[in-house]
C-alpha cells in the first residue's frame, strides 16, 4: 500500500467556527474510524487545542494559526488519531497514565485491518474496512507506508480534578477511564461544554479494544451523565445537547451494566 492511487487534498483541515472562541478542525479525507475532531479553544493568556489528529499533514504548515498564542495541546487520550498532531505543539498534557505512551507511541498504521489488529478492535472478519484509512494524500508523494505516529514533549502530566487557566476562561479537567486507562474530558464550566475525547461520541463506544476496561467505562459513564452540561463537542462526529448526551449515556449503562 503505497498510497500512489489515492487523490491528493486540496485542503486537508476542515475549519468551523462553532461560536464562544472555539474552532472545530477536521480531517475530512480521513476514513470515519480514525477521523478525529480537534478542539480550537480561544483564550486570553493562551490557546487550547483539544486533540491534535493523526498527524499526516502539519498543523503549523495548514493553519498556523491555530499554534501561534502559545497553544497548549490537551491530549485526550493516546490512540493515533487524537495524539498524531501532538509532536508539533511546543505545550503537551496529557493524563498521567498516558504520558508514556504520547511520549514513546506504539506502532500504528494507516492500513485499516492492520491499525484495527493493533488497537485490538474487535470488529468482524467481513467488516467492510478499506484497505487505506486515508481517502486522499495530504501533499503529492504522501508514502502512506511510513506513517507513523511521532514522539511529543509532554510537559503537563494531568490529573482529576486539574484546572487549565486561559484567563478568561477555565477548564477543568476530569479522568474518565474506560476507552484507555488515562482518558480525560475537558469541561469549560462557564459555558457548560464538555470536550469528551472518545468518552462519548454519538455512535458506537469502543470498550472492548487493548487497554479498555468495561467496569471503569461504566463508572466513568455514569459520572460524565452527573455534570451540568449544555453541548458535548465530541472526539468523533457532530456536537449535541443534553438530551441527547443522556440517551447515549443511558443506552450504554443499560448495555453494560444493566441499569
Ligand atoms: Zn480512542
Amino acid at each position: 500500500m503505497s498510497g500512489e492511487d489515492l487523490p491528493v487534498a486540496d485542503v486537508w483541515f476542515g475549519v468551523e467556527d462553532v461560536g464562544e472562541g472555539v474552532t472545530r478542525l477536521t480531517e475530512p479525507h480521513v476514513d470515519g474510524l480514525v477521523s478525529a475532531n480537534l478542539w480550537w479553544i480561544r483564550g486570553q493568556k493562551h490557546d487550547v487545542v483539544v486533540d491534535t489528529g493523526l498527524g499526516v499533514a502539519s498543523l503549523r504548515q495548514h493553519l498556523p494559526e491555530v499554534l501561534a498564542h502559545d497553544t497548549l495541546a490537551v491530549v485526550s487520550h493516546s490512540h493515533l488519531d487524537h495524539a498524531g498532531g501532538a509532536h508539533e505543539f511546543d505545550r503537551v498534557a496529557v493524563h498521567a497514565l498516558e504520558e508514556d505512551a504520547v511520549a514513546s507511541p506504539s506502532q500504528a498504521s494507516l492500513h485499516a485491518r492492520t491499525e484495527v489488529d493493533l488497537l485490538g478492535l474487535a470488529l468482524p472478519d467481513d467488516a467492510d474496512l478499506p484497505e487505506s484509512l486515508l481517502r486522499a494524500l495530504p501533499a503529492p508523494g504522501y508514502d502512506v507506508a511510513s506513517y507513523a505516529v511521532r514522539p511529543a514533549t509532554v510537559n503537563r502530566a494531568l490529573v482529576d480534578g486539574d484546572v487549565i487557566d486561559l484567563g478568561d476562561r477555565r477548564l477543568r479537567i476530569l479522568h474518565l477511564p474506560g476507552h484507555t486507562p488515562g482518558s480525560i474530558v475537558v469541561l469549560d464550566e462557564d459555558l457548560a461544554w464538555l470536550y469528551t475525547g472518545d468518552v462519548m461520541y454519538d455512535g458506537a463506544l469502543f470498550d472492548e479494544m487493548f487497554g479498555a476496561d468495561i467496569p471503569s467505562y461504566v463508572a466513568s459513564m455514569r459520572r460524565l451523565l452527573d455534570l451540568d452540561v449544555t453541548l458535548v463537542h465530541p472526539g468523533h462526529d457532530e456536537s449535541f445537547g443534553a438530551d441527547r448526551m443522556h440517551a447515549i449515556g443511558e443506552a450504554y449503562l443499560t448495555l453494560r451494566s444493566g441499569s
